[in-house]
């Protein structure tokens, strides 16, 4: 029987302790200048995230929801509209085109967990407005299907890259398809900071100009005058700093957790009983940052029990259940089998930078022990 050990599904905590003393001084050098809102470090930010995305404009807002609420805004996308979008994400996907008034229309996955072109195709009407592509778990949509798809239909094609910051695929990162892409800075996200963030990225200069209205009042960047009705959506000047020193080690970040699905791989690749997510390197076309690290199996609930048992905490993304199947959110018989059958089975196993090689270790010992394989 392996040891029990404790570890925590993500550690809070280090995201701070790890550095300590350079994160005090960005944080007593905002404070000291009195720099909160739509301050020069929010600006710097802003402008090192486009660079680093290859976009033109990149908008840090409140949070990663209001971050994808604002690009349908600025898209024009509203009531009588039909969006469709996976099953397969979290609520705020979802919430976002009801509160702009538009329809969400539920897609199901394919086998790799992304949004499937198939089942998308299956759901276009002639109130289809946009596809919304989720780059989930840190892997980016087969995006050329996807843009084949929307062209074909004349439609928008739009992300939530929430989860895909540094994801690529052919070589394109996500979040850069779309007519915008959206992420959050959430503080257990790939970028996280210390409290709410999102941004909106897009190559499109007409969107960038109704996202810098619609963030802040409706007021002009330059002059001040209010010449559209706006809301109050701006990433905190403080979190800006934040992200900006952390966004100069993301890379380092990215191979961090590249390592560790690696690590996991090689110690669980063999087990018959667990389907893994695909490898790092498992397909050219794919760069892959693993956001989570996603397995399946029949006997999840069990297996999600024992590690619990021994100290290692797992999770059931999303209360175990897609959003069609909230029942009070009015999806009714909507039945999607390939994205029912992912929840019966998911479980996010421990994946973030502050993870050691014996953790991993640990974590795998006990999968392994679980299933009744000895090393
Ligand atoms: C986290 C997340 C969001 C929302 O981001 P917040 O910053 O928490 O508002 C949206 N979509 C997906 C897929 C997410 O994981």
């Amino acid at each position: 029987m392996p040891p029990t050990r404790n570890i925590p599904f993500f550690n809070y905590p280090a995201l701070f302790a790890e550095q300590e003393q350079e994160l005090t001084e960005v944080i007593l050098d905002v404070c000291r200048r009195g720099a909160y809102i739509l301050q020069q470090d929010l600006a710097e930010f802003e402008k090192h995230l486009a660079a680093y995305m290859g976009v033109k404009h990149a908008f840090g807002v409140a949070n990663g929801t209001d971050a994808i609420w604002l690009g349908l805004k600025a898209c024009g996308i509203g009531p009588g509209d039909e969006v469709i979008l996976p099953s397969h994400t979290y609520i705020a996907t979802a919430a976002a085109v009801h509160f702009v008034g538009a329809t969400p229309v539920l897609a199901d996955i394919g086998a790799d967990h992304m949004l499937d072109p198939g089942s998308v195709a299956a759901l276009v009407t002639p109130r289809t407005k946009a596809i919304m592509a989720v780059q989930i778990n840190g892997r980016t949509c087969a995006m050329d299907a996807l843009q084949a798809l929307a062209d074909r239909h004349g439609l928008m094609l739009v992300e939530d890259a929430a989860q895909g910051l540094g994801s690529r695929f052919q070589g394109r990162m996500a979040g850069t398809f779309g007519r915008f892409g959206t992420l959050s800075f959430y503080p257990a996200k790939l970028l996280g900071c210390f409290g709410d963030g999102g941004a909106v990225l897009t190559d499109d200069d007409g969107i960038a100009e109704q996202i810098a209205l619609l963030r802040d009042h409706g007021r002009h960047p330059e002059t001040g005058q209010v010449v559209a009705w706006g809301f109050n959506s701006r990433l905190d000047n403080l979190q800006a700093a934040i992200l900006d020193f952390k966004l100069k080690t993301f890379d380092q970040d990215v191979a961090r957790r590249r390592a560790i699905a690696a690590h996991y791989q090689a110690r669980l690749g063999d087990l018959p009983e667990l389907a893994l997510p695909p490898a790092p390197d498992a397909d050219p076309r794919h760069f892959d940052v693993f956001q989570n690290y996603e397995v399946e199996s029949e006997r999840r609930d069990e297996l999600r029990a024992y590690l619990e048992q021994h100290g290692v905490r797992s999770i059931v993304q999303w209360a175990g259940t897609p959003v069609h199947r909230f029942e009070a959110l009015g999806f009714g018989e909507t039945r999607l089998p390939t994205t029912e059958r992912f929840f019966q089975r998911c479980l996010l196993l421990p994946m973030n930078t502050t993870l050691n090689e014996e953790d991993v270790d640990a974590i795998c010992d006990l999968i392994r022990a679980f299933h009744g394989h000895a090393d």
